[in-house]
């Protein structure tokens, strides 16, 4: 990585003898490492932001999983833990093969007499 400071140093120590063609081809190094550091610091933004989401997702999904309770076929939020719309309910089929809480779609009523949900992810129906 481009020295930076030191340049910046050298350049404030640099007499009046330092030719112009000099400073210049310093500051073009000044510039080519400054952009180098903010493409570092882009990227490290959008790891640090990355994480935070995976961390969310993973606490989020967590304490789902904590309230489920297995019913009629499904998993679905105990009652006790409220906040959830009625019908909300989960695919066991992709919670016991991958552990991934997956929200089950609820048919529409053509398509109820057949099964209640359907999973967007395995494309499994459930009565
Ligand atoms: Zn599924």
């Amino acid at each position: 990585m481009f020295d930076l400071l030191g340049t910046v140093d050298r350049l404030l120590k640099a007499d009046s003898d330092m030719k112009l063609i000099d400073y210049k081809e310093q500051i073009v190094k000044l510039r080519k490492g400054i952009v180098e550091l903010e493409e570092e610091l882009a990227a490290e933004k959008e790891k640090s932001l990355r994480l935070t989401r995976d961390v969310k997702n993973k606490n989020s999904s967590e304490s789902l999983a904590d309230i489920l309770i297995y019913k009629d076929g499904v998993y679905m939020p105990d009652e006790d833990a409220g906040g959830y719309p009625a019908g909300t309910a989960f695919c066991p089929r992709c919670k016991s093969s991958e552990g991934k809480i997956m929200p089950l779609t609820i048919q529409s009523d053509l398509f109820q007499a057949l099964s209640k949900y359907k999973c967007p992810e395995c494309n499994e129906h459930f009565t």
